[in-house]
């Protein structure tokens, strides 16, 4: 039912390569389903332009928390432009102490931000939490409803104990290679409840050997999780592929008609 997508890269920053068309045009070659983040609602609608027509690229409406505090004026933007998509991301908080300085800007775009997917429901957030997990959590917990917003936590970089929490909060988790190149990353991905891991790339922001990440090299990561959890990679794929049917299946979007 799934074998017509080849793999899954739900966070990549496809307007930030050199040649996004042409990206586009090999995701879509070799059956690669990517979400398309965007990183402010400004960058939106040329996002929109180059996967017009697409079959598995599909763009992402966001507004990155380190750009929170130089374009705060956007967020009315974003959500005037949130009915448009069920996708939204890059969003999120982030606390570490380069961004601490923009945290209440920050708070208020991912705060309006999530409640705007509350009211309009049916919406799969991908979300960054550096150095901000516990808030990120605690901010879901209070605005969002599992039955109305879906989760994924993407490039989580905190422990197994709060990654437990956000499992039973509804969130799933877009793991990446860079991740699974540490042992924190290691010991994260051996815990993660099965049924909430998806794959990303996380690109152009990460590496495949000498040459930057494409979607494609979501399949590196997937063997790499396959080793990880102790099985094959045919079942790991599996896994993943009813993962984000069912995390796809929540945006209104069937699997089967990509
Ligand atoms: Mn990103």
């Amino acid at each position: 039912m799934t074998s017509e997508v080849a793999g899954f890269d739900f966070h990549c920053h496809v307007d930030l390569y050199p040649d996004p068309a042409n990206l586009i045009s090999r995701c879509e070659g070799s059956r690669i389903f990517t979400l398309a983040v965007t990183t402010t609602p400004k960058a939106w609608p040329q996002n929109v332009r180059w996967t017009d027509g697409k079959s598995v690229v599909i763009p992402a409406l966001g507004f990155h928390p380190e750009l929170a505090g130089e374009r705060l004026s956007e967020i009315d933007l974003l959500e005037e432009l949130m009915p448009q998509t069920a996708f939204v991301g890059e969003i999120g908080l982030d606390g570490s102490p380069p961004h601490r300085g923009s945290w209440d800007a920050q708070k208020e775009v991912f705060t309006r931000t999530i409640e705007r997917a509350q009211g309009l429901g049916g919406r799969v957030l991908s979300i960054h939490s550096r150095r901000a997990a516990r808030e990120v959590l605690a901010s879901l917990a209070v605005k969002t409803t599992r039955a109305r917003v879906l989760p994924i936590l993407h490039w989580f970089s905190d422990g197994p104990g709060l990654a437990g929490e956000a499992a039973s909060q509804g969130c799933y988790f877009s793991v990446n290679s860079r991740m699974l190149a540490t042992e924190a990353g290691l010991v994260l991905a051996r815990r993660l409840p099965l049924d909430r891991i998806l794959t990303e790339t996380d690109g152009p922001f990460t590496d495949y050997g000498t040459r930057r990440s494409e979607p494609a090299d979501v399949s590196a990561t997937v063997a790499k999780l396959a080793e990880v959890r102790n099985t094959t990679q045919p079942e790991m794929t599996r896994v993943i592929a009813d993962n984000a049917a069912r995390v796809l299946s929540f945006a209104g979007v069937s699997i089967g008609n990509l």
